[in-house]
């Protein structure tokens, strides 16, 4: 498989600094060698640089950094579109405002192929609000729903130049809502499994139905990892902890699974604050997760000190 990595070092989306070191600790964690040693062919395309910035205000005075967001969007969006022509891509960010860029860069090259493009959300959060829904006013919490076609991005968001569809998107492990999001993702038909439909019903079967929604309709899946999706106790470095994560196991056994499916075509590790890592373990852990994504065995895993 060839795969090519793609660094987008945007940090103004989550209202904190520190993510814009992201692709550098994934790169330093590995990255590149662990997809190597599995036999793949890596291109490393280095960065992706903003377009230029344009005044933009909203009628939402909360809202953060939009103008450098936007630019930020436009630029990610034509650089995923074109680096994804044969390559399986992995996006380094970053917090997750890229995967505005990231999703419908892929979702324009899925149209062109004919294909429905599906998105596995893994994430705490829904990133569901549009702009004018967020009171927090951080851009990192809107990407899923301007990627979708939700209303009141139009005028101030780049024209999307892909689409998907809201029912093609499932959000898993979520564990915090904003009631605005609530009711947006019921309207839209986004497939939510919380932590608690994880906890009764395991995570495979739950993804496995998804998987199946795919396969049986010849989709694309791109696949959006958010470091907060894991627990807080595994992995520390992103600035939106919510306890009852993820598990070290459950995460790779969707990583496992994903792999098995044979239908990944592209990846986002968003979320990465190495500033708030200890020794690099968070890094490491995703680059860790990847690294199964892409085929790593446990029968072939390496021992490793935490
Ligand atoms: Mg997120
Ligand atoms: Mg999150």
């Amino acid at each position: 498989m060839h795969c090519a990595i793609l660094g987008v070092p945007v940090q103004v989306g989550s209202g904190r600094m520190g993510c814009e070191m992201g692709p550098s600790a994934l790169r330093t964690a590995g990255l590149v060698s662990e997809l190597t040693e599995l036999g793949h062919t890596v291109t490393d395309l280095g960065s992706v640089s903003p377009s230029t910035i344009r005044l933009a205000s909203h009628g939402n005075k909360a809202l953060k950094s939009l103008p450098e967001i936007v630019a930020w969007t436009e630029a990610i969006t034509d650089a995923a579109y074109a680096a994804s022509a044969d390559s399986v891509m992995i996006f380094l960010g970053g917090d997750h405002s890229i995967s505005a860029g990231t999703l419908t860069g892929i979702a324009r090259r899925a149209d062109e192929a004919g294909r429905p493009l599906f998105v596995l959300w893994l994430d705490a959060h829904p990133d569901f609000h549009t702009l004018e829904t967020t009171t927090s006013g951080n851009l990192h919490g809107v990407p899923l729903a301007y990627a979708s076609g939700q209303p009141g991005f139009e005028g101030y968001f780049p024209e999307l130049k892909g689409s998907i569809d809201p029912s093609n998107v499932c959000a898993l492990g979520i564990r915090s809502v904003d009631q605005a999001e609530r009711q947006a993702l019921g309207k839209a038909g986004v497939t939510v499994h919380d932590m608690r439909m994880i906890d009764e019903h395991g995570i495979a079967p739950l993804l496995r139905a998804f998987l199946e929604r795919v396969s049986a309709n010849s989709g694309m899946l791109h696949v959006s990892l958010d470091v907060d999706f894991l627990d807080p106790v595994i992995a520390p470095a992103v600035g939106t902890t919510v306890p009852g994560g993820a598990t070290f196991r459950e995460a790779h056994l969707v990583m496992e699974m994903l792999h098995d499916s044979g239908l990944v075509t592209s990846l986002d590790l968003v979320e990465l604050n190495p500033f708030l890592d200890e020794r690099g373990r968070t890094a490491t852990l995703m680059v860790d997760l990847t690294a199964s994504l892409f085929g790593r065995r446990i029968m072939d895993r390496p021992t490793r000190s935490y």
